[in-house]
């Protein structure tokens, strides 16, 4: 691990105007940060801990939604009542990531902000274009198994590793960012991730230092919520597909994919054909994809899986 300096931010602005210093990084739960830097992928020069910022609530706002604050850790967000309830989806996706120990620690912000999985990516003496960029991709032409099929480009296919984040996508969620000179601003979590394009480095639009403060989900829209994931074990993995669905009582639907995108992945036509059935929705929000010869199952594996979910929903 290379040498830095550390700092235990005591306000949000406090530690938004500290992250203007060169080499500055936030740290919360620490437990993808820590393993990066330990691996000098991440070499920040400064940390800026988070973790007394105020920020562990879970609040209602005035229109009858949520707001969860950055630093409220997986486990107590997955625990909440209102989220249990209202929010099934969320808690469910939640529950089906890392381990009980992992999830103590992770928190809404730093999950939502994890780098890849990619195998490439963790193997330093392998080109990546995302560790490095313009080194090129190890992953096209080798070990793509746990690898994207919709939204990737030339320069990468490394999929968006989250869980809960693929429940916020279904449920429309916006994040809510201060930045280094105290702009706040509210960004739906549709646009937080950006695609690789020839850029996959850059993963999400905040700017450099913006502190994400809370996430804040809409009103409960109700209906059967259900998270469906597909791993190599039972526990420990990362998803290799994962849906996440609302089934409203008017027979429509709502869809959102793990395991297969860079991001967080929805395709609204999909939702149009719902009533459909789960081939009419496979199909629709396979158009387009672009497999390799690891992850050819993935399309079938979709399929299953959104054929599962039917299932679960009674739908099936
Ligand atoms: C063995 C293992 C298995 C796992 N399995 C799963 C799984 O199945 N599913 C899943 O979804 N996840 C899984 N995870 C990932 C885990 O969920 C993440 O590591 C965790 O959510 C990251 O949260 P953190 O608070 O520890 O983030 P940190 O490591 O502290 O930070 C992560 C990133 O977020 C930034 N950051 C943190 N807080 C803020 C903020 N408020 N504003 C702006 N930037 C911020 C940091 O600078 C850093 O870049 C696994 C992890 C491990 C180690
Ligand atoms: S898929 Fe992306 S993260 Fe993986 S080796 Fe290629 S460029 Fe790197």
């Amino acid at each position: 691990m290379k040498p830095f300096t550390y700092e235990r931010a005591e306000s949000p602005a406090a530690a938004a105007r500290a992250a203007a210093r060169p080499g500055a990084r936030f740290i919360a739960g620490g437990t993808n940060l820590l393993d990066l830097m330990k691996l000098r992928i991440e070499t920040p020069r400064h940390l800026i801990d988070v973790n007394r910022l105020g920020l562990d609530r879970i609040e209602p706002t005035e229109d009858g939604g949520l707001r969860i604050g950055a630093l409220v850790r997986n486990t107590d967000l997955a625990a909440d009542r209102r989220v249990r309830r209202d929010y099934a989806v969320l808690s469910r996706a939640l529950l089906a990531g890392a381990s009980g120990q992992l999830r103590n620690k992770a928190t809404t912000a730093g999950n939502l902000l994890q780098r890849t999985r990619c195998p490439y990516f963790y193997t330093t003496t392998m080109p990546c274009n995302k560790r490095e960029p313009g080194s090129g991709c190890s992953a096209i032409d080798g070990f793509s198994r746990g690898l994207a099929i919709l939204g990737t480009g030339a320069a990468c296919i490394a999929t968006h590793p989250s869980d809960m984040a693929v429940a916020m996508r279904v449920l429309d969620a916006r994040v809510d960012t201060v930045a280094a000179d105290g702009t706040r601003r509210s960004i739906p979590v549709a646009d937080l991730h950006r695609l690789p394009g020839d850029t996959p480095h850059i993963e999400t639009v905040l700017a450099p230092g913006e502190l994400i403060l809370s996430v804040t989900l809409p009103p409960p829209a109700g209906g059967t919520h259900l998270y469906r994931k597909v791993r190599d074990r039972a526990s420990y993995a990362f998803a290799l597909v994962s849906v996440a669905a609302v089934f409203g009582t008017d027979g429509t639907a709502r869809f959102a994919f793990g395991g297969l995108a860079p991001k967080p992945w929805r395709a609204e036509a999909a939702d149009a054909v719902a009533a459909q059935g789960p081939q009419a929705v496979a199909e629709t929000v396979l158009a387009g994809a672009t497999t390799t010869r690891h992850t050819a199952f993935k399309t079938d594996l979709t399929r299953r899986t959104l054929a599962a979910v039917y299932a679960d929903a009674g739908r099936g």
